[in-house]
């Protein structure tokens, strides 16, 4: 064990979350829970070595789809293909991610579509 992955499951333990935005390290903490001084100097301290872990873990799957072969509700784009049509366009619909080949997006097809008055 090193400091950093130490001081990473400490504070997971104690219900802090870490995500990573590009380069920057956010984190989320519970409710009514302060970091410690000491806690925080670590973190300073170790802010690199604690971003080089996450940035080597794999991305955190939604519970219950640890089966699939991607997380439809992931926080990142999905990296495998459509297992219907082989496409791989996801996009965001809601709060989990769509192939636009299967479904494509209402704005697309509004704009394919044009504008239509209804019978
Ligand atoms: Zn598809």
């Amino acid at each position: 064990m090193n400091p950093a992955a130490d001081l990473l499951l400490h504070l997971r333990s104690r219900g802090y979350g870490f995500a990573l935005d590009g380069e920057r390290l956010r984190i989320e903490a519970p409710e009514n829970d302060d970091l410690t001084a000491l806690e925080l100097e670590l973190l300073v301290a170790h802010k690199a070595d604690v971003i080089a872990l996450l940035q080597a873990e794999p991305p955190a799957r939604t519970p219950g789809w640890e089966h699939a072969a991607y997380d439809p509700f992931g926080p990142t784009k999905p990296s495998v293909q459509c297992p219907v049509c082989g496409a791989q366009d996801w996009f965001r619909a809601g709060d989990g991610w769509t192939c636009s080949t299967c479904h494509p997006p209402l704005e697309r097809l509004a704009r394919e579509w044009g504008e239509r008055p209804c019978p």
